[in-house]
């Protein structure tokens, strides 16, 4: 019973209101396929289903204001009403606007449980997607940043400490560029690079007094379970021992699938779960996890590992750790010189 009580989720029928007019990887289906393998292997009865509608429309703003300019706030709710897009890659439709806020909305919500103690793990099947939002840009199939805002959520409960861990296969440039000048939130990211956005070498270390408290992993294609372990348990595992987080926010991108159509990871279900088993079991003096969908577009991939993850934040399955196939050594060795500080 125990475990049943430890995981929460958040999922609402509006998140599909954001809709593609013509063919887009990152659709609807994507929740729809989730929502059908977590009730196809009976885990969505045992998920403490988390509702929204108790955060104040006032207090997203807020928070909305804090990691946004007004202009890029301003510019969003103008799309309301139309269809269009942003870029080539980014496009809207006339509920885009206000699913973009529920989402956040969302994302706040999941952090508020997690800080008041009422929930220990909360993963948030929202859509649009937020990491490649910015300070004042919309990009990247991403309007508001999810993960940026409930950062904010966090500290203005109280927490002093908030770790992001982006495991995207993408790198999460606006979470980077929000957070870059400071040092109460740190920014982890594992990427493909040189990829789409063309941020994230292991030299965008941040600035001020938020240098060293941004960390990427730049990424060559063709990685899989066994080199992601190796990395994310020789340089996430002692930042988690020495920043100590309050709370985790995992930006969680299932797009170093090996499945994925956008990119050449060749990360399993499996693989992602044991990324999800590490990040928990490091940072347990943490108050919980919130978990963000991010990106995933291979629909069958993308679902088997959120539910392999639920699985593993539910403590119903331990994830197999798999064996290095490539060499990496290159890789740890310019993580190792870059991000010093973490690991003496
Ligand atoms: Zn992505």
């Amino acid at each position: 019973m125990k475990q049943t009580e430890k995981v929460g989720i958040i999922y609402d029928d509006y998140f599909l209101e954001h809709k593609p007019f013509y063919s887009h990887p990152e659709n609807p289906n994507r929740l729809i396929a989730i929502v059908e393998t977590l009730k196809k292997y009976g885990l969505w009865d045992k998920l403490k289903k988390i509702d929204i509608d108790d955060i104040e429309y006032a207090e997203v703003e807020e928070l909305l204001h804090k990691v946004h300019s007004e202009d890029h706030i301003k510019m969003v709710e103008s799309l309301k009403g139309h269809y269009g897009n942003i870029d080539a890659d980014t496009y809207y439709s006339p509920e885009t606007s206000s699913v973009a806020f529920r989402a956040a909305q969302a994302s706040v919500k999941a952090v508020e449980e997690v800080m008041k103690g009422k929930i220990e793990r909360v993963f948030v099947l929202a859509r649009p997607p937020g990491h490649h939002a910015t300070f004042s840009e919309a990009m990247g199939f991403c309007f508001f940043n999810n993960a940026a805002v409930s950062a904010e959520k966090a500290k203005s409960m109280g927490a002093e400490r908030v770790l992001i861990v982006d495991f995207d296969v993408h790198h999460g440039n606006g979470t980077q560029e929000i957070f870059w000048k400071r040092d109460d939130v740190l920014y982890f990211s594992s990427h493909r690079y040189p990829f789409y956005p063309g941020t994230g070498r292991f030299d965008e270390i941040g600035e001020g007094k938020g240098k060293g408290y941004t960390i990427n992993l730049p990424l060559p294609r063709g990685l899989s379970d066994g080199e992601y372990a190796k990395l994310y348990e020789e340089v996430l595992v002692p930042v988690i021992e020495k920043f100590s987080p309050d709370i985790v926010i995992v930006s969680a991108g299932f797009d170093a699938h090996y499945n994925d159509p956008l990119a050449d990871m060749k990360l399993t279900e499996d693989g992602f779960a044991y990324l999800s088993h590490l990040i928990m079991t490091s940072a347990q003096k943490s108050k919980g996890f919130v978990f963000l969908l991010e990106g995933g577009y291979n629909l069958e991939g993308t679902a088997e590992s959120v539910k392999e993850v639920i699985l593993t934040m539910m403590e119903a399955k331990t994830p197999i750790r798999s064996d290095t196939l490539i060499n990496i050594d290159s890789i740890l060795y310019e993580a190792k010189k870059h991000f010093k500080i973490w690991m003496e």
